[in-house]
């Protein structure tokens, strides 16, 4: 496979109304794994959505080329076909169709496989990284626990062979073990088969397994900071707000409060109490 370069350049991006990103530069080459660290609430599955092209982010600002073709503005189908891969923190259930189904759809628009070749890599990867048989057989993330849609997505990397992979908290949720079959298997992807690699993180524990070439950091909305591997221990040891004292940023995260989950307690933030007339 050739060399690719994905560029992210003062990408701004707007959602529901706030600034999220502030202007973000990042260059993943083919072969590379960068980390991009940052605390809760400072844009990181944000840059996510936006660089797939999710419908509701607004993008404001900037650009995001594959080896200088524009990707911002096409649908997530055509970013896909360019390359592009996204497993997201959150993955999306698709009851109904199973893995195979919707990889081997992929394969088979590429040209790449038929139906029967794409159960075989399906299950053969399955395999590897410790997915149960029976869970191939449900839709895609269909009552997955949390472990292994974080294993299925890997699957699903590691049989379509994007040129580049955002991978929004593959971590979470991993136990010990599993983070190591899911971080070798990646590191894998990008040592052999030049996968490029932007793996989003808060945690340095992944990077021991997924040893990143460079690591940034991602402070409200904007790359304040980036280095080598080092970065990571340095973040460990020191904190975000570490990290933003030493950069000179005031604020960690952006834009407002999410709003409360449709089955929270709505007494709770305020005084129940209170007098309702005062
Ligand atoms: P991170 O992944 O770093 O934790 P996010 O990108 O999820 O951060 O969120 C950054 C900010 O954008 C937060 O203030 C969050 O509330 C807001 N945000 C993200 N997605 C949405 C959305 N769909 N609607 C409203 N606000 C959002
Ligand atoms: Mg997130």
């Amino acid at each position: 496979m050739s060399a690719s370069v994905l560029r992210i350049d003062g990408l701004r991006v707007k959602v529901a109304g706030t600034e999220i990103l502030r202007g973000v530069d990042l260059e993943v080459r083919s072969g590379e794994v960068h980390a991009l660290m940052g605390p809760n609430g400072s844009g990181k599955s944000t840059l996510s959505h936006a660089l797939m092209g999710r419908g509701d982010y607004e993008v404001t600002g900037g650009s995001v080329t594959i080896d200088g073709e524009e990707l911002l503005g096409l649908p997530t189908w055509e970013r896909a076909r360019r390359g592009l891969f996204l497993a997201m923190q959150y993955p999306v259930e698709v009851p109904g169709v199973p893995i195979d189904a919707l990889v081997g759809a992929a394969l088979r628009a590429a040209g790449r496989a038929d139906g029967e070749a794409a159960r075989e890599l399906v299950a053969a990867e399955a395999r590897a990284l410790g997915l149960r048989e029976e869970l191939l057989r449900r839709g895609v993330n269909d009552e997955y626990s949390g472990g292994e849609q974080k294993r299925a997505e890997t699957v699903q990397l590691a049989v379509l062979r994007p040129r580049f992979a955002v991978l929004d908290e593959i971590d979470s949720g991993l136990d010990v073990d599993a983070l190591r079959d899911v971080a070798r298997r990646i590191a894998r992807l990008a040592a052999e088969q030049g996968l490029g690699v932007l793996a989003i993180t808060h945690y340095a524990r992944l990077l021991s397994e997924l040893r990143p070439d460079r690591v940034h950091v991602l402070l409200a909305g904007r790359v304040v900071l980036s280095g080598g591997p080092e970065l990571a221990d340095r973040l460990e040891e020191r904190g975000y707000e570490g990290i933003a004292a030493e950069v000179g940023v005031d604020e960690l995260t952006v834009g407002v409060p999410r709003p409360p989950e449709p089955f929270a307690d709505p007494t709770a933030g305020s005084d129940p109490f209170a007098d309702p007339f005062a």
